[in-house]
């Protein structure tokens, strides 16, 4: 059978990275798909672990030669999903995951219907302004970008299949596991029906 497809978004701060890490933890075979982007490495990145840092051309390269599922331009840097390895660990049966921002989140579900959509959701906008500090990545003046960004890409939730609320990692984590057990007995079914009736 066919991989899940499970794509998680939501506002920077809101803990993302820290979910997705515990999900590949508990989920060995889940695959983490690494995008491509233009934006500088930070400190302690590393190329095709992270992401697979490309100039602006090459960037502009991949898109003119479809090779990405999705692109959008995030905070200034363009970002992207490379096309083939996604395809090939969902023909293989393989889950994989997608950690991308709603822009993206969108065109996934337009070309891969049966792809489940995720987001990620703060317990509250104090929470997510107090996380953003914490990090300590962000000046004042950016940190409110970022917060007004939140306030926008959390207006496209509707849009989304599942909302899960990180007020505690190991429960939100647990809440994706159990959303995508639920889809894949969804899209069993579905299946089998369609087999018998085909
Ligand atoms: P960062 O630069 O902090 O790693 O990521 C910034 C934002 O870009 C995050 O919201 C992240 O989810 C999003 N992002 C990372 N990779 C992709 C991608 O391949 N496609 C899209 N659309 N967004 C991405």
């Amino acid at each position: 059978m066919q991989g899940l497809l499970l794509v998680i978004s939501g506002p920077s701060g809101v803990g993302k990275g820290t979910i997705c890490a515990a999900l590949l933890r508990r989920l060995p075979d889940l695959r983490l798909s690494v995008s491509a982007t233009t934006r500088s490495p930070r400190p302690g990145e590393r190329n095709g672990v992270e992401y697979f840092f490309v100039s602006e051309a090459e960037f502009a390269r991949m898109v003119t030669c479809g090779e990405l599922l999705e692109w959008a331009e995030v905070h200034g840097a363009r970002y992207g999903t490379p096309r083939r390895p996604v395809l090939e660990a969902l023909r293989r049966g393989q889950d994989v995951l997608l950690e991308i921002d709603v822009q993206g989140g969108l065109q996934v579900k337009k070309s891969f219907p049966d792809a489940v959509l995720v987001f990620v959701l703060p317990p509250s906008m104090e929470e997510l302004r107090r996380r953003l500090a914490a990090r300590g990545k962000d000046s004042p003046q950016a940190m409110e970008r970022r917060l007004v960004w939140a306030l926008k890409e959390i207006q496209r939730v509707p849009d989304y299949d599942y909302v899960v609320v990180n007020d505690a990692v190991d429960r939100a984590v647990a809440e994706i596991i159990s959303i995508m057990a639920a889809e894949k007995c969804r899209q069993q079914e579905y299946r089998q029906v369609k087999g018998i009736f085909q």
